[in-house]
């Protein structure tokens, strides 16, 4: 854990949010400030900076998060009615928070391209 990282303290349960689902790999919980009426955040509990640091080693635990997506998607009710898996990287890709997270939008329909 990198202790001046929010998301490894989100993961550590230092600093309270309102998980969904979390295993030994990965943890699952709301977005605080929600772009659409469901907004989950899916985050590994290695501190990884964002995808453009992902190493080979991280193979089988970014298939954990990837399939737990769809899980959590059928854990919350919207995986039949669709939704959008969005992973910000770096200043462009408009990421704020330094720990990789995997954005897990559903509740309305959702526009394309993106601002
Ligand atoms: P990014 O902009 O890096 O792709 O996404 C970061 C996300 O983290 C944003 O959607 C933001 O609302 C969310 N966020 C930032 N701080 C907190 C927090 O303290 N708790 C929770 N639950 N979400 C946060
Ligand atoms: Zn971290």
């Amino acid at each position: 854990m990198s202790e001046a990282c929010l998301f490894c303290n989100i993961a550590a349960g230092n600093i309270p949010s309102q998980k969904v689902y979390s295993d030994e790999h990965i943890v699952a919980f709301r977005d605080i400030s929600p772009a659409a009426p469901q907004h989950i955040l899916l985050i590994p509990r290695k501190h990884i900076l964002s995808v453009a640091q992902l190493e080979d080693e991280d193979q089988a635990l970014m298939g954990h998060l990837m399939l737990h997506a769809r899980k959590v998607a059928e854990q919350e009710g919207f995986a039949e009615s669709g939704f959008r898996c969005v992973l910000n990287t770096g200043d462009d890709g408009g990421q704020t928070v330094g720990h990789l997270h995997l954005h897990l939008l559903a509740g309305r329909g959702l526009s394309w391209p993106p601002g």
